[in-house]
Protein backbone atom coordinates (compact mmCIF):
# COMPACT_ATOMS: atom_id res chain seq x y z
CA UNK A 1 0.00 0.00 0.00
CA UNK A 2 1.46 3.02 -0.96
CA UNK A 3 0.95 5.61 2.06
CA UNK A 4 3.55 8.06 1.13
CA UNK A 5 3.16 9.92 -1.85
CA UNK A 6 5.74 11.39 -3.92
CA UNK A 7 5.38 15.34 -4.14
CA UNK A 8 4.22 15.76 -7.98
CA UNK A 9 1.41 13.52 -7.12
CA UNK A 10 -0.16 15.10 -4.52
CA UNK A 11 -3.57 16.22 -5.96
CA UNK A 12 -3.45 19.80 -5.03
CA UNK A 13 -0.29 20.09 -7.52
CA UNK A 14 -2.41 18.32 -10.44
CA UNK A 15 -5.04 21.11 -10.13
CA UNK A 16 -2.12 23.84 -10.23
CA UNK A 17 -0.82 22.32 -13.32
CA UNK A 18 -3.85 22.15 -14.58
CA UNK A 19 -4.38 25.86 -14.33
CA UNK A 20 -0.49 27.52 -14.99
CA UNK A 21 -1.38 27.17 -19.19
CA UNK A 22 -3.58 29.59 -18.48
CA UNK A 23 -2.44 31.88 -16.47
CA UNK A 24 1.33 30.97 -17.99
CA UNK A 25 0.15 33.77 -20.78
CA UNK A 26 0.07 36.50 -18.74
CA UNK A 27 2.56 36.38 -16.71
CA UNK A 28 3.18 40.33 -15.45
CA UNK A 29 1.07 38.73 -12.97
CA UNK A 30 3.55 37.85 -10.61
CA UNK A 31 7.19 39.17 -10.52
CA UNK A 32 9.11 36.28 -10.20
CA UNK A 33 12.43 38.40 -9.27
CA UNK A 34 11.09 39.21 -5.77
CA UNK A 35 12.22 36.35 -3.72
CA UNK A 36 9.50 36.46 -0.92
CA UNK A 37 6.82 34.52 0.29
CA UNK A 38 5.23 36.91 1.82
CA UNK A 39 3.42 40.46 1.07
CA UNK A 40 2.52 43.64 3.04
CA UNK A 41 -1.47 43.32 2.55
CA UNK A 42 -2.91 46.75 1.09
CA UNK A 43 -6.01 46.62 2.74
CA UNK A 44 -4.38 45.92 6.63
CA UNK A 45 -0.65 46.02 6.36
CA UNK A 46 0.13 42.96 8.22
CA UNK A 47 2.64 40.53 6.68
CA UNK A 48 0.52 37.66 4.76
CA UNK A 49 1.41 34.76 2.19
CA UNK A 50 2.09 36.42 -0.81
CA UNK A 51 0.20 33.50 -3.30
CA UNK A 52 -3.05 32.86 -1.27
CA UNK A 53 -5.86 35.00 -2.62
CA UNK A 54 -7.10 36.22 0.34
CA UNK A 55 -5.18 37.87 3.12
CA UNK A 56 -4.94 36.03 6.17
CA UNK A 57 -5.51 38.48 8.56
CA UNK A 58 -8.45 40.37 7.41
CA UNK A 59 -9.62 38.08 4.40
CA UNK A 60 -8.85 40.78 1.68
CA UNK A 61 -9.02 39.64 -2.01
CA UNK A 62 -4.98 39.78 -3.15
CA UNK A 63 -5.69 37.79 -6.40
CA UNK A 64 -8.94 37.36 -8.46
CA UNK A 65 -8.62 33.85 -7.71
CA UNK A 66 -7.29 30.93 -6.02
CA UNK A 67 -6.12 29.53 -9.20
CA UNK A 68 -4.40 32.52 -10.27
CA UNK A 69 -3.01 32.47 -6.77
CA UNK A 70 -1.44 29.20 -7.15
CA UNK A 71 -0.33 29.30 -10.85
CA UNK A 72 0.85 32.48 -9.98
CA UNK A 73 2.99 30.88 -7.27
CA UNK A 74 3.93 28.34 -9.36
CA UNK A 75 5.37 30.09 -12.06
CA UNK A 76 7.32 32.32 -8.50
CA UNK A 77 8.58 29.00 -7.70
CA UNK A 78 10.08 27.46 -10.89
CA UNK A 79 11.66 30.89 -11.90
CA UNK A 80 14.22 29.98 -9.21
CA UNK A 81 15.55 26.00 -8.26
CA UNK A 82 16.14 27.19 -4.90
CA UNK A 83 12.35 27.77 -4.28
CA UNK A 84 11.10 23.83 -5.02
CA UNK A 85 10.52 23.21 -1.46
CA UNK A 86 8.67 26.58 -0.86
CA UNK A 87 5.26 26.47 -0.11
CA UNK A 88 2.84 29.00 -0.73
CA UNK A 89 1.38 28.41 2.74
CA UNK A 90 4.74 29.58 4.02
CA UNK A 91 5.51 33.20 4.70
CA UNK A 92 9.25 32.48 4.28
CA UNK A 93 10.91 30.18 1.99
CA UNK A 94 12.62 26.74 3.59
CA UNK A 95 15.76 27.34 5.27
CA UNK A 96 18.60 25.75 3.50
CA UNK A 97 19.65 22.77 3.96
CA UNK A 98 22.40 23.37 6.66
CA UNK A 99 24.94 20.33 7.40
CA UNK A 100 23.93 18.49 9.73
CA UNK A 101 26.75 16.47 10.48
CA UNK A 102 28.49 17.36 13.79
CA UNK A 103 31.91 16.71 14.20
CA UNK A 104 31.83 14.72 17.40
CA UNK A 105 35.37 14.63 17.50
CA UNK A 106 35.87 18.17 17.64
CA UNK A 107 32.99 18.56 20.16
CA UNK A 108 34.59 15.92 22.59
CA UNK A 109 37.36 17.33 22.52
CA UNK A 110 36.04 20.80 23.46
CA UNK A 111 34.50 19.06 26.00
CA UNK A 112 37.26 16.91 27.53
CA UNK A 113 35.39 13.60 26.87
CA UNK A 114 37.74 11.35 26.17
CA UNK A 115 36.58 9.41 22.73
CA UNK A 116 38.73 6.72 21.37
CA UNK A 117 39.84 7.85 17.67
CA UNK A 118 37.96 5.69 14.92
CA UNK A 119 40.27 3.05 13.95
CA UNK A 120 40.97 -0.14 12.37
CA UNK A 121 43.55 -0.98 15.22
CA UNK A 122 40.44 -2.97 17.06
CA UNK A 123 39.81 -5.49 14.56
CA UNK A 124 43.78 -6.19 14.46
CA UNK A 125 43.79 -6.46 18.31
CA UNK A 126 40.89 -9.16 17.60
CA UNK A 127 42.99 -10.93 14.73
CA UNK A 128 45.60 -11.12 18.10
CA UNK A 129 43.03 -12.44 20.41
CA UNK A 130 41.89 -15.13 17.87
CA UNK A 131 45.50 -16.17 17.73
CA UNK A 132 46.01 -15.79 21.05
CA UNK A 133 42.72 -18.28 21.61
CA UNK A 134 43.52 -20.73 19.20
CA UNK A 135 47.38 -21.18 20.99
CA UNK A 136 45.06 -22.19 23.89
CA UNK A 137 43.84 -25.30 22.15
CA UNK A 138 45.94 -28.20 23.12
CA UNK A 139 47.71 -28.42 19.27
CA UNK A 140 51.24 -29.52 18.96
CA UNK A 141 53.75 -27.46 21.62
CA UNK A 142 55.87 -25.83 18.85
CA UNK A 143 52.20 -24.91 17.32
CA UNK A 144 50.89 -23.62 20.52
CA UNK A 145 54.29 -21.52 20.57
CA UNK A 146 53.83 -19.70 16.78
CA UNK A 147 50.13 -18.90 17.61
CA UNK A 148 51.18 -17.36 20.74
CA UNK A 149 53.75 -15.58 19.23
CA UNK A 150 51.83 -14.32 15.98
CA UNK A 151 48.84 -13.67 18.46
CA UNK A 152 50.84 -11.98 20.53
CA UNK A 153 52.60 -9.66 17.81
CA UNK A 154 49.19 -8.82 16.02
CA UNK A 155 47.70 -8.05 19.40
CA UNK A 156 50.65 -6.03 20.60
CA UNK A 157 50.74 -4.47 17.37
CA UNK A 158 47.11 -3.36 17.14
CA UNK A 159 47.26 -1.61 21.07
CA UNK A 160 50.26 -0.20 20.30
CA UNK A 161 48.86 1.45 17.40
CA UNK A 162 45.77 2.60 18.28
CA UNK A 163 45.95 3.59 22.12
CA UNK A 164 48.99 5.25 21.65
CA UNK A 165 49.84 6.15 18.31
CA UNK A 166 46.17 6.88 16.63
CA UNK A 167 45.27 8.42 20.66
CA UNK A 168 48.77 10.40 20.91
CA UNK A 169 47.77 11.97 17.39
CA UNK A 170 44.35 12.49 17.97
CA UNK A 171 45.09 14.01 21.96
CA UNK A 172 48.53 15.64 21.47
CA UNK A 173 50.34 16.38 24.68
CA UNK A 174 48.85 19.28 26.56
CA UNK A 175 45.11 18.85 27.43
CA UNK A 176 42.78 20.66 25.84
CA UNK A 177 41.77 24.07 26.57
CA UNK A 178 38.67 23.16 29.12
CA UNK A 179 36.95 25.11 31.57
CA UNK A 180 38.54 23.12 34.13
CA UNK A 181 37.11 19.64 33.24
CA UNK A 182 39.02 16.47 34.07
CA UNK A 183 40.24 14.79 30.79
CA UNK A 184 38.92 10.99 31.08
ZN1 LIG B 1 -5.01 42.08 5.17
Amino acid sequence: MEVYRRPESRPWERIESKTIVAVAKKPRYVDVSNPSLSVQCPNCGLKTQRFLDHCRNDGYKLWPSSEMASAAFKAWRDADPRRADASRYDLELPAEPMDATIDYVARAHHLGIHLFPNSNYPFIICVGALFLALAAIPFDGSVRIGLLVIGGLIFLYGVVGWVLVEDVRMFPSGSPSTDGEVHH
